[in-house]
């Protein structure tokens, strides 16, 4: 029988990249999103991958979507939390609002997501959850003080859920993209993303389909002794 994967922003970016990788790999793939219905059609109509749309940030919606995604594809053996959002500002001038919104999106969602398929998976002796963070995650960010508070508790987060759940066939792990060539990086002013190419030894920004084929191994029955780790994909712009 084929496995069941719920992707979260597995419409656009990538994520779009990550659900098309599982969905080649043979799973039966649910694809979430936040509210851009067009780009969502879009994808559900190139695809043919099944999209649901909630907000990750809200418990009610994640046990909702979760449940309707049980109930219509099968029980869930594989969550991809990808979503996020970032929110700029120095901590000076940040607001309350941008804090919050990252936080909510980028690191409470893990909870969200998680907390309602991981008793199922136990009883079921199979999961796997993949948690993508990010390079700003590992190393901080100046002017990103929300995100890379968030993506660093993911990793803190994945270490816990890893041990817990290790012992019942259940993966948790993380993938930390470096500067991948999606729309969140092509809002980057030119100039400075020339500076940051210049600190990519690699030369270049990664691809969505790089960090896709990542999640797709991590999912995979071959990457069963792998947990609570941090795979970096970053083009060795960051040794962590
Ligand atoms: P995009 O902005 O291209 O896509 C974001 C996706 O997440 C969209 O499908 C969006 O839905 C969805 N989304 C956003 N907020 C919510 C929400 N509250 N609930 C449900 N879905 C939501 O992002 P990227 O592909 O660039 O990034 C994907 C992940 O990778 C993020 O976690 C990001 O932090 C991380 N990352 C990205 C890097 C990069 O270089 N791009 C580098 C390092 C990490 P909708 O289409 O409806 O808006």
């Amino acid at each position: 029988m084929a496995r069941v994967a719920v992707v979260t922003g597995g419409t656009r970016g990538i994520g779009h990249a990550i659900s098309v990788a599982l969905k080649e790999a043979g799973y039966i793939v649910a694809a979430n999103y936040a509210g851009n219905d067009e780009a969502a059609a879009k994808f559900k109509a190139e695809t043919g991958i099944a999209v649901y749309k909630w907000n990750v940030a809200s418990f009610a919606e994640c046990q909702e979507g979760l449940a309707r995604i049980e109930a219509e594809l099968g029980p869930i053996d594989v969550v991809v939390n990808n979503a996020g959002i970032t929110r700029d500002g120095v901590l000076h001038k940040m607001s309350l609002e941008q804090w919050t919104q990252v936080i909510d999106t980028d690191l409470n969602s893990l909870f969200n997501m998680t907390r309602p398929v991981i008793e199922g998976m136990r009883a079921r002796g199979f999961g796997r959850i993949v948690n993508i963070s990010s390079v700003n995650g590992q190393k901080g960010q100046m002017g990103q003080s929300n995100y890379s508070a968030a993506k660093a508790g993911l990793i803190g987060f994945t270490k816990a859920v890893a041990q817990e759940n290790a012992s019942k066939g259940i993966t948790v792990n993380v993938v930390a993209p470096g500067y991948i060539n999606t729309e969140m990086v092509a809002a980057v002013p030119e100039p400075v993303l020339q500076k940051i190419i210049g600190q990519i030894p690699v030369g270049r920004l990664g691809k969505a389909e790089e960090i896709a084929r990542c999640v797709a191994f991590l999912a995979s029955d071959d990457a069963g002794f792998i947990t609570g780790a941090t795979i970096s994909a970053n083009g060795g712009q960051y040794l962590a």
